[in-house]
Parts: C-alpha cells; sequence; structure tokens
C-alpha cells in the first residue's frame, strides 16, 4: 500500500520498476492531511514526481522557455547596436558573428520547444540551452578578443548576472538550477581570470552578488515549484480520497486515445479496458452510520482500489461512490480477474467506523474492453451499462460488456 505523500509524487522505486512506459502516473490515496504541499524533497529533483505531473510540468517549462526564449531572441539584435556604439570595426566583426550564431541557436532553440509538446526530456534540454547558449556566447567572446581588450565591452559581465535571475522565472527543480548556477560562477570566476579581476576586491563583489542572486532565484524556484504542484493537486485530485478527479480522468481517457492511435500507427494496438464501480447501497451507510462514515469509507474504498492496481493504471472517482479504473496493457480475460479480485477485496475488507467497528462494503463492476476503433469514452458508456445490469442483477459482482 503506498504511503501518504505530497502531490504529484512517484510511485514506490517498487512499483516504478514494474511500471512500463505507459501515459499515467499514479495517485496516492489518502494522506490528504498528511500531505506537506512545500516539501523541499519535492522542488530538489524531479525524482520523486509522477509521471502525470511531469507532464504538467513540462508543459508549463515549455511556456516560459517560448516567452523568454522570444524575448532573448529580441534583445540579442538590439546588444549589437550596443557593440556598434562601443566598439572598433575589427572587434565588431567578431562579436557580431558571435550574435548571428546566438541568434541562429536561440531560434533553433524555440522551434525545439515548440515541436516538443509532450516530450518531457527534449523540454527540459531547450531549456538548459537557452541558458547555456548566451553563456557559450559570453565565454568565446572573452576567449577569442585579444587581451586587453574587454574592457571596451559592455553590458557583457552583465550576462551571468542576467541568466542566474532567469533561472527564477522557470519552474526548475532546485538541484537544475544549482547545477546552472554553479556553471554561471564557473563563467563569473573565468571572465575575472581574463580581465584581471580575479581575487580582487572587485572581483569578490561581483561573486557575492551572482552567489546572493542565486540563493534567491532558488527561493523563488522552490516557491514557483511548491505552488505548480498544489495547483496541479487541486486541479487533479479529489481531495477526500486523494484520486484522480473526473476532470483529470478525462485527460487521461484522451491520453490513453493518443497513446493506442500511436501505438496502433506502430503495427501493435495495446488491449485496455475500463473497470466502472459503484459502492452498494452506499446511501444506507450514510443513513445508518452517518456521513462522515461513509467519508471514511470512501477514503478506505480508495485504498483498497490502489493496492489491487499496478503503478501505470489511472484510478479515479467519477463522482459521489463510482470509481473508474483504466487498465493498461490489460486483455478482456485479465481484466475480468482484476474486477474480480477488486469487488472480492472490498468484501473481504475491514471498513471501520469511527469506533472500529466494522462497516460491510460490497461493491458491484462493470467491465468494458476498450474496442479497435472505439474511443475510451464509449468504453466507459458500456462499463456503466454492464456496471447498471450487474446492480440490477443483484449488486457485489462483476459483469462484462458486451
Ligand atoms: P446502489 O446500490 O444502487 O448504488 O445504491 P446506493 O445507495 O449506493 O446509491 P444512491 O445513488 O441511491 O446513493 C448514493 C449516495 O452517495 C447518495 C449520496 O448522498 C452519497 N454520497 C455521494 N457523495 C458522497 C460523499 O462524498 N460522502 C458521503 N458520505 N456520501 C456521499
Ligand atoms: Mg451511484
Ligand atoms: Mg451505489
Amino acid at each position: 500500500m503506498p504511503s501518504p505523500t505530497d502531490e504529484g509524487t512517484a510511485p514506490t522505486p517498487e512499483q516504478r520498476r514494474h511500471a512500463p512506459a505507459t501515459p499515467f502516473g499514479t495517485p496516492r490515496t489518502g494522506g490528504e492531511l498528511q500531505a506537506s504541499l512545500t516539501s523541499i524533497r519535492d522542488t530538489f529533483s524531479s525524482r520523486h514526481h509522477s509521471l502525470d505531473f511531469a507532464y504538467s510540468h513540462a508543459h508549463y517549462l515549455r511556456n516560459r522557455v517560448l516567452a523568454v526564449g522570444v524575448i532573448f531572441v529580441l534583445l540579442t539584435p538590439l546588444w549589437a547596436l550596443v557593440d556598434a556604439v562601443m566598439l572598433p570595426a575589427e572587434l565588431l566583426r567578431t562579436t557580431l558573428a558571435g550574435r548571428a550564431a546566438l541568434m541562429i541557436g536561440l531560434i533553433g532553440v524555440l522551434a525545439l520547444a515548440k515541436v516538443s509538446r509532450e516530450r518531457i526530456g527534449r523540454i527540459r534540454l531547450s531549456a538548459g540551452l537557452l541558458l547555456a547558449l548566451p553563456a557559450l556566447f559570453y565565454a568565446l567572446v572573452l576567449l577569442l578578443l585579444p587581451a586587453g581588450e574587454t574592457e571596451r565591452l559592455a553590458g557583457y559581465a552583465f550576462i551571468p548576472f542576467l541568466l542566474v535571475a532567469a533561472l527564477s522565472v522557470f519552474p526548475f527543480t532546485i538541484l537544475e538550477s544549482l547545477t546552472a548556477g554553479l556553471a554561471m560562477l564557473w563563467l563569473l570566476v573565468f571572465a575575472q581570470t581574463i580581465d584581471g579581476s580575479w581575487l580582487t576586491p572587485a572581483g569578490f563583489e561581483g561573486l557575492w552578488l551572482l552567489t546572493s542572486l542565486l540563493a534567491v532565484s532558488l527561493a523563488a524556484n522552490h516557491f514557483q515549484l511548491s505552488l505548480l504542484m498544489r495547483v496541479y493537486r487541486q486541479a487533479t485530485h479529489d481531495p477526500l480520497t486523494g484520486l484522480f478527479n473526473r476532470g483529470a480522468l478525462k485527460l487521461h481517457l484522451d491520453k490513453l486515445q493518443t497513446w493506442r492511435q500511436e501505438a496502433q500507427s506502430g503495427g501493435s494496438l495495446p488491449a485496455c479496458a475500463v473497470l466502472m464501480m459503484d459502492i452498494d447501497h452506499f446511501k444506507q451507510i450514510n443513513d445508518t452510520h452517518g456521513h462522515s462514515v461513509g467519508d471514511l469509507v470512501l477514503a478506505e474504498f480508495a485504498r483498497v482500489l490502489v493496492s489491487q492496481t499496478r503503478a501505470e493504471d489511472c484510478v479515479a472517482r467519477y463522482g459521489g461512490e463510482e470509481f473508474v479504473i483504466l487498465l493498461v496493457n490489460t486483455d478482456a480475460h485479465r481484466a475480468c480477474e482484476v474486477a474480480e479480485r477488486i469487488r472480492r477485496a472490498v468484501a473481504q475488507h475491514h471498513f471501520p467506523d469511527h469506533d472500529h467497528r466494522h462497516v460491510p462494503v460490497t461493491t458491484s463492476v462493470g467491465v468494458a474492453l476498450i474496442g479497435d476503433v472505439e474511443s475510451a469514452e464509449d468504453a466507459l458508456k458500456r462499463a456503466d451499462s454492464a456496471l447498471y445490469r450487474a446492480k440490477e442483477a443483484g449488486r457485489n459482482r462483476v459483469m462484462a460488456a458486451e
């Protein structure tokens, strides 16, 4: 059983090991109250982020790359005007060639981010390149300019400071920003060894300023990422059970559709199934034990569902006491087995009331395999009809859709 944890966090290492590449992450059930929404562990690195949050995060990062990339592209030629005023013709040629290369590189980064909508790795790469290219340009100008000429440069020494300040604009993890920040500190030291300010009071002042700026950017990253996680969780998870909510389920159904179409064009259509569950006579539980016990039952029921599914399956609260599970890479026979296992697990599970007395709970389940040319939404409707038949047939049973 997964332990209570933060928003957007990952399956256990054990679950992760068994999880093939699928379109879903796994929500954790329960633990809402214990969840520390500003945990350093979750903002330090992306290691503990669920795949689902990683997609949301990457989407947000991509928007920032596109916005900041456009600003950098516009600033680059403008800055050349300053060079034109400050530099003699032979140096101007070098910096202009460098700026042209930088401009092409930045446009390439923008194009990469533009075409990388669902590609987390590529989006991260484009963000890294966006910061690395201006730094590289500065390092090359310092290397190529004749000794003693660097004091003619106006605005260049500002580049490491600008880039460290820019770190705060992106929802980077602390580890990512720290790596970039240390690279910028190295760049500043390199510039100081060239202009002779290394180990001078002015040099120390520059290093101190950049370090302070980096600390502020790291704090901004932490708060930005925490906020993003909190908003993500509120938008996609049901607060009572910790499961995906109906809105997130809709997104997962769309994602599943795209994933299957891509797999189909690659020559193999993965079998996927939908389970729809409804707790039997739940109104009676509320009426007999009170709504607060009803809520306890719902949260406990969600834990049972998570314990009976794999990390790559999507478990969602569809509405009141109705739940949906999307089973990836699962054929009809296996889906019915899982549904029957869940039905049995619920019937045998100890659902306690406030005094730890047992509340008997059963569930009815409708199962539908997603057809080859059928949408996941339509399969969900068939699972719902099968559930209705399970109720009519006496409840506490599994019924497969035609
Ligand atoms: P059936 O076996 O036919 O499904 O009967 P049922 O009593 O489970 O179904 P019905 O639709 O009559 O009742 C569902 C009840 O679930 C009614 C509603 O008050 C209750 N409910 C919905 N959401 C919540 C919730 O978040 N907490 C609690 N405690 N009850 C809820
Ligand atoms: Mg119902
Ligand atoms: Mg019910």
